[in-house]
């Protein structure tokens, strides 16, 4: 009985992103029309370059959106960060970005000098969100309808992510943009995931690797010098296919990842995670 307690602990503890009941973050946000609502006001009176994007729909009518922070010209370099993948893992830190990052461009001046575009989806899984869930609303987990072309993968069969995709590419390709970093926040478990997800038995390309272990480097610094990185195999020792992190480092090479923030309180380092960003977008 001792055992099966230990071994339901530390299943509870190791696996927080697998099984839908464990992953809650246990931070509660506003309804996802309100969050939505602040982003309209945001664009109607900032200053900034920004713009609020429906790019989609899920199959319950509900609006997506994604807010673009910058003028994208030819070949300019590109950021995407989104939360709610999982629906239940909001941290409250990719919805409140584009505020910041629009009242504080001084901060990323080096970024909008090189004419940089940033790409925020504050809740990629609104249905999921409005219930706490981990899935859609068709109980579909969004974070496995990713595909790699390369390895015949082909997914992008439900809404959120077929529409993202389609709104993606045609971007990148009208500007010809360099996609440089992906970045999707969920919890909980205090660590930064990068590819691949799907194997552990294929290395990143040397130079991949040495500028993906330099971001998990900058996050101990800024973050949580306790939080780890590395592979999603060699962290959570599963190898999940579809991710969203194997698609932008497939796709676009870019130095893709998934943050895994910490349970009940990562929306309280949210100065950090600003600066965080601030330290990637001026050095990229
Ligand atoms: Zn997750």
């Amino acid at each position: 009985m001792k055992n099966l307690f230990l071994l339901l602990f530390i299943s509870l503890n190791l696996f927080p992103c697998v099984e839908s009941a464990e992953s809650d973050s246990g931070i509660r946000g506003k309804p996802y029309k309100e969050i939505i609502n602040d982003l309209k006001k945001l664009e109607s009176q900032t200053k900034a370059p920004v713009k609020l994007i429906k790019y989609g729909e899920t199959i319950k009518r509900t609006p997506l959106y994604v807010v673009k922070i910058g003028k994208a010209q030819k070949k300019s370099p590109a950021v995407i960060i989104s939360g709610a993948t999982h629906g239940n893992e909001y941290l409250n830190i990719a919805d409140r970005l584009p505020a910041w990052f629009a009242n504080n461009t001084k901060e990323i001046k080096n970024f909008f000098d090189k004419k940089g575009v940033i790409y925020i989806v504050p809740i990629f899984n609104p249905d999921g969100y409005d219930k706490r869930m981990r899935e859609n609303s068709a109980r579909q987990d969004l974070n496995r309808d990713f595909s790699l072309e390369s390895k015949k993968q082909f997914r992008f069969v439900h809404n959120e992510t077929k529409t993202w995709k389609e709104f993606l590419e045609k971007e990148i390709s009208k500007y010809e943009l360099d996609l440089k970093v992906s970045m999707d926040y969920h919890c909980c478990y205090g660590a930064l995931l990068f590819p691949w997800a799907y194997t552990t038995r294929i290395p990143l390309k040397p130079a991949a690797q040495k500028k993906h272990d330099a971001m998990g480097e900058l996050m101990k610094k800024e973050i949580n010098s306790k939080y780890i990185y590395g592979s999603t195999g060699e962290i959570l020792w599963y190898t999940p296919k579809g991710t969203s992190k194997d698609y932008y480092y497939d796709k676009f090479n870019a130095i893709s990842a998934t943050f895994e923030g910490e349970y009940n309180v990562e929306d309280q380092n949210f100065s950090k995670h600003t600066k965080w960003w601030s330290e990637i977008l001026n050095n990229l």
